[in-house]
């Protein structure tokens, strides 16, 4: 099969013609970021905010055109509405919105703290606007990938959506989604009034991964910009209805598109997960002084894979040290929020999709989970006034 080059997939685009000025896509400089890998095609529309899915068939459109070349096995296209002096732009100095972008191809799981174009700038502006209807917002990060963030996510969620409280998940991690796996959730998300898109949902959860719009083992290409927007899209272009808490699942990392990512979104509070191995090191340091910066409460750090239960007979060993993590907490001035276990039930339940709180209920793993769930909630719902939103109180020291 001969292999396509990005000429081609430029010349294929020409013939996406945008409605609403009559050119081509190409001519009016909406395409960026092309990248091809090995017939992997990826690429970003910028399109005007204010018409958002309105563009959905433009985008689909340019998808089919490229996929129609010879060569082209897969193609990611994502539409990004990048507002002028928008924060992606902001005091880094702004990547080029049209012309040369900067590229930055990863593949799911890899660190992302070197979004370009970019910088930490100061928290404020409208960007951290409440969304209508989300009392909460809260954030799990961790310093790095494979510690168990996303697990921790969801079964978080599913054990708040078990004590009563109307809960979302908003899948962050744009490098390696991995929330439509662990919640059992296929397809992709339907707009109905053509303007905002109606979450997934499974086991009571609210959902919006960019996983259900690309998939999974597809190259992504993200540069500073597009990040944003997709999570602004993700945001605020979702009807998210009448939530008590959305849970925001960061990508891995505590670099520069965390923090901006961190900045964005109008956060009442960070959970950190950590394993021991490394909670002595720097990554629960470095994930607090990242929420620090743009002045958002951490709310306690959770110790994952803490100890490994034997599934035959239930001794408990201790392969990393113990007790740790207590410690860090306690000298960072961090709540400790608990500790889950490393535990195959845990893994094969989250990785098939049915994850232990909802699966076992009854298993001191799910336990484990609730209580922690039920210690983030008090702390949380201390902080909400009396609107109903999130005071904006700082109270690490
Ligand atoms: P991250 O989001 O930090 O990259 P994941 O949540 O995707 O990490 O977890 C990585 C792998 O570790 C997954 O296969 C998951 O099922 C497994 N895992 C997570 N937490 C536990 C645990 N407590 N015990 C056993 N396996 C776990």
């Amino acid at each position: 099969m001969s292999r396509v080059t990005e000429a081609q997939v430029m010349e294929a685009l020409k013939t996406v013609i945008e409605p609403g000025r009559g050119q081509d896509i190409v001519a009016l400089n909406m395409v960026n970021g092309v990248v091809v890998r090995d017939g992997n095609v990826g690429f970003a529309i910028e399109v005007d905010p204010r018409q958002g899915q309105a563009m959905e068939p433009l985008r689909k459109q340019a998808e089919q055109k490229v996929l129609a070349l010879s060569g082209v096995s897969s193609v990611t296209a994502v539409l990004t509405a990048e507002k002028a002096g928008a924060p992606g732009g902001a005091p880094g100095g702004p990547a080029s919105p049209q012309g040369q972008p900067q590229r930055v191809a990863q593949g799911p799981g890899q660190g992302a703290g070197q979004a370009p174009g970019q910088g930490p700038g100061q928290r404020s502006g409208p960007e951290r606007a409440m969304v209508p209807g989300v009392r909460a917002i809260i954030a799990v990060a961790s310093g790095k990938g494979g510690v168990g963030k996303s697990t921790t996510t969801t079964n978080l969620a599913l054990a708040l959506a078990t004590q009563g409280l109307k809960v979302g998940v908003l899948d962050a991690d744009i490098y390696g989604p991995s929330q439509p796996r662990m919640l059992g959730i296929s397809g992709r998300p339907q707009s109905p009034d053509g303007k905002a898109l109606t979450p997934m949902e499974n086991f009571g959860i609210k959902c919006m991964s960019m996983g259900f719009l690309v998939p999974e083992d597809t190259p992504m290409i993200w540069r500073g910009p597009m990040v944003q927007s997709a999570l602004q899209q993700m945001l605020r272009d979702v009807d998210w209805g009448e939530l008590d808490v959305l849970v925001v699942d960061m990508p891995p990392g505590t670099g520069d598109a965390q923090l901006t990512m961190a900045q964005q979104v109008p956060l009442a509070g960070a959970v950190i997960v950590s394993t021991p191995q490394d909670i002595a090191l720097i990554d629960a340091k470095k994930g607090l002084n990242m929420f620090r910066k743009v002045d958002i409460p951490v709310l306690g750090i959770i110790e994952n894979m803490s100890t490994f239960v034997c599934p035959n007979c239930s001794h408990e060993s201790h392969i990393f040290g113990h007790g740790g993590a207590r410690r860090e907490a306690d000298k960072l001035g961090m709540a400790f929020l608990g500790e889950i276990p490393l535990d195959i039930e845990i893994r094969e339940t989250s990785d098939e999709g049915r994850p232990v709180v909802v699966s076992h209920p009854e298993s001191p793993q799910a336990q484990r989970y609730q209580e922690i769930a039920g210690a983030i909630w008090s702390d949380l719902s201390a902080r909400l006034d009396d609107g109903g939103r999130a005071a904006p109180k700082i109270v690490m020291q």
